[in-house]
């Protein structure tokens, strides 16, 4: 079918491929081509395809119950927020089937803690240029992008931006109307850019010194990305919220808010709901990824296959200085800042069987699985190395 044909909504430019099934880091099209997925749906698939857990722990429950709503108590649900709480700063999950769902959820528990602690005034939050937390209209308003709000009608108000990654740019946009800080330890969206543990840091004293509270966005970065489960892990530090999404499903629809006792404790019956977040399917995946993600073992190969990969960027840097200007992120979230247009080189690699995805500030983004192999990290950096070189020949 031509896309002229295509009865898809066309909010994508999507590349003329089209995928019938996977196995591991690797994606097989209609008509049989393989291509080493380094895209991993946009930080989704943390375990690569058809991972042999996942698919058990999905069809086991699929066999058994798939959906009953949250006027029920659900077995899986629990378990999942146990093991997110036992692995992390959090005392209560909710659930939500997105990262734009998980990042509402989060903001309106930031607000509702103020409210219901005496200071309904506290109702505005700071987020950050470069930031993404999804489309819905809040998550625009947070991220403050222009051009992603422009058409749709007045925005969410209670929303500012701190142009800069500063405490003196921050702390200058705090007054009494102030609820928290929103920010994600390593931006995706804008460009993979790691915004330091210093600064994190001081972001929660100051959120400490405001009585104000600190939101992460770790939809991106979470769930094993940088080589700890959480990436403010390795500010050593601890928000009050934190949205997650992305790689928590592995590739099944699934998202949480995560809270402090003070913060979720307030979020109280009636208060906010979603029909099918943290449904029993979801649930039983999310428990799987866990389970295989949060472990020593885990989280050092995801640690080793990133020293690997990014020594072996840092000389394919220096052999294509015309191509790029520097290396970006954290761990197996890894962006390479391009001096040509980065849809060159999505379309070059994808010439050359390998998937990424571009990034603001033109940068291009490569999220391999994190259980990804040496041999396909080498296959990758071969693809690279091919596609600077063909772009260099067609100049
Ligand atoms: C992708 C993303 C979101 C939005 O997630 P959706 O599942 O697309 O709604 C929010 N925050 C960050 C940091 C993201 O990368």
């Amino acid at each position: 079918m031509s896309a002229g044909d295509s009865h898809i909504m066309p909010t994508y430019n999507r590349a003329p491929l089209r995928f019938v099934r996977g196995e591991g880091a690797w994606l097989e099209t209609e008509t049989g081509e393989k291509y080493l997925d380094f895209g991993s749906g946009v930080a989704v698939n943390t375990l690569g395809h058809a991972h042999e857990k996942l698919n058990a722990a999905l069809k086991a429950q699929s066999e058994k119950l798939w959906h009953v709503s949250n006027l029920y108590q659900i077995p899986e649900q629990e378990k999942l927020a146990d093991a997110l709480c036992d692995a992390s700063f959090a005392d209560l999950v909710f659930f939500t089937n997105s990262g734009a769902e998980a990042a509402e959820g989060m903001i309106k528990a930031m607000r509702k803690y103020h409210a219901e602690n005496g200071a309904p005034e506290k109702v505005t939050l700071i987020g950050f240029a470069g930031a993404f937390h999804g489309r819905t209209l809040a998550a625009l308003a947070a991220a403050g992008n222009q051009a992603y709000l422009e058409g749709f009608g007045p925005a969410p108000q209670g929303f500012v931006q701190c142009p800069e990654l500063s405490l003196a740019a921050v702390e200058k946009l705090i007054d009494e109307k102030v609820a928290g800080i929103l920010i994600e330890p390593v931006q995706g969206e804008g460009g993979v850019r790691d915004v330091g543990t210093a600064f994190l840091r001081d972001l929660r004293a100051l959120c400490d010194k405001h009585d104000i509270l600190l939101g992460f966005d770790e939809v991106q970065c979470g769930i094993g990305r940088t080589g700890k489960l959480f990436a403010h892990e390795w500010a050593d530090i601890t928000p009050d919220v934190m949205a997650i999404a992305k790689g928590i499903g592995g590739g099944f629809p699934l998202g949480a808010v995560l809270t402090t006792q003070a913060v979720g404790s307030v979020m109280q019956p009636g208060t906010h709901g979603s029909t099918y977040g943290g449904n029993p399917l979801a649930c039983a995946v999310g428990a799987a990824v866990m389970a295989e993600v949060n472990n020593e073992a885990f989280l050092a190969h995801v640690q080793d296959m990133a020293l690997y990969f990014r020594q072996h960027l840092a000389r394919l840097l220096e052999e294509n200085s015309d191509m790029f200007e520097d290396v970006r992120g954290r761990g197996l979230m890894v962006g390479l800042k391009c001096k040509r247009p980065n849809t060159d080189l999505v379309a070059a690699l994808r010439d050359e069987k390998l998937l990424s995805i571009g990034a603001g500030d033109n940068v291009l983004r490569i999220l391999p699985p994190l259980n990804v192999t040496q041999d396909e990290i080498n296959i990758a950096v071969t693809a690279l190395e091919q596609a600077c070189a063909k772009l260099r020949a067609g100049d």
